[in-house]
C-alpha cells in the first residue's frame, strides 16, 4: 500500500511544495508507530517529521469547529424516500447526526473518501437515499471547503491558500537540465 510518508519525505527532500497539503492530509491518518518508524531522510530532524505531528493537530482543531458548529451537520428528520411516510426512516435524526460527525473526528476517517468511510448506523439508521443525500452535501460543499483549507493547515508555511504553494512550487522549479 502507498505510504504517504513517501511524498511528504520527496516534497521536502527535493523542495516539491504542490505536494505537501495532500501527502500531509494523508499522512495524518496514519498511527503514531507509523509516522515515528518511517525512515525520513537527513533522520527525519525538524522539518519534515514535525509537519506530519503538527498536521493533525490543526486539522482537528478544525474539524471540531466544524462538528461543533452543527452548520455542517444539521438534524434531517425527514427522509426524501418517505414521500407517503409508508416506510419508517429517521433520516439523519440527532442521534445519527451524531454518529456522523463522531466519525469525522476520528483519526483515521477520510473525509475526501466520502460514503466509502461513513460510520455504520446500525438499527435505526438512516436509508440509502438519505445516506446519499447527506454524501451529496459533503462531496459538493463540505470536501471542496476542506480541500481549499489543506495549505492553510501546514504548519510553518505561512500558506493562505492554494495559489501560496503555486507560488512556493514556481519559485521552487528549477529545470533539471540546468547545470549548478
Ligand atoms: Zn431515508
Amino acid at each position: 500500500m502507498f505510504n504517504p510518508m513517501v511524498a511528504v519525505d520527496i516534497s521536502c527532500e527535493f523542495d516539491i511544495p504542490i505536494i505537501l497539503p495532500a501527502a500531509l492530509y494523508l499522512s495524518s491518518r496514519l498511527s503514531m508507530p507509523e509516522i515515528l518508524g518511517y525512515p525520513l531522510s537527513g533522520g527525519g530532524s525538524g522539518g519534515a517529521r514535525d509537519d506530519v505531528l503538527l498536521f493533525p493537530e490543526a486539522l482537528q482543531k478544525h474539524l471540531r469547529r466544524d462538528v461543533f458548529s452543527s452548520a455542517w451537520f444539521p438534524i434531517v428528520n425527514d427522509c426524501p424516500s418517505d414521500v407517503d411516510n409508508t416506510s419508517y426512516c429517521p433520516g439523519f435524526s440527532g442521534d445519527n447526526t451524531l454518529k456522523l460527525a463522531a466519525h469525522y473526528l476520528e483519526p483515521s476517517a477520510d473525509i475526501f473518501a466520502g460514503v466509502n468511510d461513513f460510520p455504520y448506523f446500525g438499527p435505526g439508521d438512516p436509508c440509502e437515499d438519505c445516506i446519499i443525500q447527506r454524501y451529496k452535501i459533503d462531496r459538493d460543499a463540505y470536501q471542496p471547503l476542506l480541500w481549499s483549507l489543506l495549505p492553510v493547515l501546514c504548519p510553518r508555511k505561512g500558506w493562505v491558500g492554494w495559489m501560496n504553494v503555486k507560488e512556493a512550487q514556481t519559485k521552487a522549479t528549477v529545470p533539471w537540465d540546468t547545470p549548478s
